[in-house]
């Protein structure tokens, strides 16, 4: 069973709103951050922090309650890549402030990684249709667990999704920023999968490190 069972339903009000949004001229993914999206955007907000139980669906940590400070609107499928899916009620999900950043900096720098395994005209219906963990599809745990704090894809699914996730939305950004946890600083080992991690440019490079991560933490 998937981490959200249900998608948000949009009223007749929201669906010609949204209508007349995509087929306007200047319709781009841009319009997103529009003033007139504002309620549009807190009735998705609201709904999807309820229904995720205030969890980020990347990270897991917690999101904020009440305040809108840590509790941003994601487009699972880039909405830079697709946005035509911008409105997408599977699309959509809400995501803790850092995960958020670290997604909104790499659409600046036209690097988001695109999540889906090749171009769709219609909304994929099916977990195997994308890259990274989907909410409205997958389980998280079924891709990934924490130790110690370091993210670890469990990557014995053929699709590695755990280990994209964890490159998409840099959720071992701490370990990066802090350095090596202390549990595992005096493991020669570890360090050196740790800063493949880390350091590498190549996604190959980065899965393998996370493999051998959870071979040692493991064991
Ligand atoms: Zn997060």
């Amino acid at each position: 069973m998937a981490d959200i069972k249900q998608k948000i339903q949009f009223n007749k009000n929201q669906i010609d709103f949204i209508s007349k949004i995509k087929t306007s001229d200047s319709f781009s993914y841009k319009k997103w951050g529009d003033d007139e999206l504002l309620d549009l955007r807190c009735y998705i907000r609201n709904y999807y922090r309820d229904i995720q139980k205030g969890e980020c669906a990347f990270c897991k940590k917690d999101l904020s309650i009440v305040a809108v400070g840590n509790a941003h609107v994601e487009h699972i499928v880039p909405k830079s890549i697709y946005p035509n899916f911008m409105f997408e009620p599977k699309n959509l999900c809400v995501i803790c402030a850092d995960c958020n950043q670290i997604k909104r900096d790499q659409e600046i720098t036209k690097n988001t990684p695109n999540t889906l395994k090749r171009k769709y005209i219609k909304y994929p219906r099916t977990s195997k249709s994308f890259l990274m963990v989907h909410p409205h599809f997958d389980k998280w745990n079924d891709y990934l667990e924490v130790f110690n704090g370091f993210y670890v894809g469990k990557d014995d699914h053929k699709d590695r999704k755990g280990s994209f996730t964890i490159y998409a939305c840099g959720l071992n950004r701490k370990l990066s920023k802090f350095g090596y946890i202390k549990e595992v600083y005096t493991d020669n080992e570890i360090m050196e999968a740790a800063r493949n991690l880390i350091e590498s440019n190549s996604l190959m490079e980065k899965c393998n490190a996370i493999e051998t991560l959870k071979k040692i933490l493991r064991s």
